[in-house]
């Protein structure tokens, strides 16, 4: 039996898991389960997998979700904050953590997983891109297994040689969808709404991640991902623009090879594989029907209308802090852009003005990440205060 703590259980990731793991009850159970504040649903979710310990993080919902079991035979422990998420992450009774947490919120947590030498099933690609040399080397210190849920970089994984040597290969093959405005023209991105970002044309996910899939941001995040987590150099992988989101990702081998990952576009794919791994169990996704599919197809990426995946590069290009201050523009830039206070092009003006600002270092301690995080985070909100706002 292996045990499962989920962080971000009530996201599209943590339901994913929820769904996988009631498949095979017989070979997980779930020990913890964390959401920010839908207490609704983990509510639900606690009932459905009986975790022995439930957090809220956000402590103002504790309360309530405390209140909500009244009556009940069972109730589990209840933690909130960040020192909950921690908790959750490392406590003695958990084999494998799940990071399902969005944005730099889940950083804190995915440390404390990879410092108790937890087996990580990374779907917070934004605690890489913040602070990937940083968790990389906490978890090789502490025999921490990570495996990525990202599908792209599950495919990768799945397509390495055995134990990861990346000596051998030619390169990587990130491929990407192009989002849901892969086909507009740069005249019509201005007007473009949250509704319209959200509206992934293959994938169903929470809505940060969707609105970077349509800003591209999504593989640019994933391509400084890649390299952290396969430690691999930008001009060794070479994204690939593939509308339909059947090929997650490629490895090419010198011999002319090259190694593909093909799955209908469903988490639960990915996450099965990073549950079971080195084993193999049903995610209840049917295996393709390549004659249904009938034809993929492949072009390069466009970067004047994707900016945001420019910016990515020149972040790559410059030191760790720079990848941090990308990914806190980015997220204070999406949640402006879905509050309606930016429009959608202005999202890469603000990342690109903050990228612009901070003083850039050498960075090898969490507290210089952190202070990195947040003066970016100052900056690109006095940037759309004082040059963007629409209202
Ligand atoms: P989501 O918005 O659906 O869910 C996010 C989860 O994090 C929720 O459980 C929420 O309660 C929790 N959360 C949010 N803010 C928090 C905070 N401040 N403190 C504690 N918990 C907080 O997001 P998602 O689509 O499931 O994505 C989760 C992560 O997985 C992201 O990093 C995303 O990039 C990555 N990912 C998602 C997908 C996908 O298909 N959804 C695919 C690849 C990678
Ligand atoms: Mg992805």
């Amino acid at each position: 039996m292996k045990t499962v703590s989920i962080l971000g259980a009530t996201g599209s990731v943590g339901v994913s898991t929820l769904d996988v793991i009631e498949r095979h009850v017989d070979q997980f159970s779930v020990v913890a389960l964390t959401t920010n504040q839908n207490i609704d649903l983990l509510y639900d979710q606690c009932i459905k997998f009986r975790p022995k310990l439930a957090v809220v993080a956000n402590v103002e919902h504790a309360d309530k979700f405390i209140a909500k079991f009244k009556g009940e035979s069972y109730m589990p422990e209840l933690a909130s904050g960040q020192d909950g998420l921690k908790l959750a992450a490392s406590m003695a009774e958990v084999d494998c953590v799940m990071a399902a947490i969005v944005g730099a919120a889940g950083l804190p947590a995915t440390l404390a997983a990879a410092a108790a030498g937890k087996h990580i099933m990374l779907a917070n690609k934004e605690a890489l891109v913040m602070s990937g040399d940083l968790l990389m080397s906490l978890a090789k210190q502490n025999n921490s297994q990570l495996l990525p849920i990202d599908s792209e970089h599950n495919a990768v994984f799945q397509c390495l040689p055995v134990g990861n040597d990346t000596c051998e290969i030619e390169k990587i093959i990130l491929t990407a969808s192009g989002g849901p405005f892969l086909t507009k023209t740069l005249a019509e991105f201005e007007n473009i709404t949250p509704e319209e970002a959200c509206a992934h044309p293959n994938w169903d996910m929470g809505k940060k991640i969707s609105v970077d899939s349509a800003t591209m941001m999504n593989k640019g995040l994933e391509l400084i991902e890649a390299c952290k987590l396969f430690n691999v150099n930008v001009k060794d992988i070479e994204i690939v623009i593939h509308p339909q989101s059947i090929i997650h990702s490629l490895v090419a081998y010198p011999d002319g090879s090259m190694l593909a990952h093909m799955a209908y576009p469903d988490m639960r794919v990915p996450i099965a594989h990073a549950l079971a791994w080195p084993k193999r169990i049903s995610s209840g996704v049917d295996v393709l029907s390549l004659t249904e599919i009938g034809a993929l197809e492949f072009s390069k990426p466009d970067y004047d209308r994707f900016p945001c995946l420019k910016l990515a590069y020149d972040a790559m290009d410059a030191q760790q802090s720079a990848t941090t201050v990308l990914n806190a523009a980015n997220e204070i830039a999406v949640d402006s852009f879905l509050k309606e206070k930016i429009r959608f092009t202005d999202i890469s003006l603000v990342i690109d003005a903050t990228l612009q600002d901070i003083e850039h270092v050498v960075v090898d301690e969490l507290d210089v990440i952190l202070e990195k995080d947040q003066q970016a985070r100052i900056f690109a909100c006095s940037f759309i205060r004082d040059s963007l706002t629409r209202h």
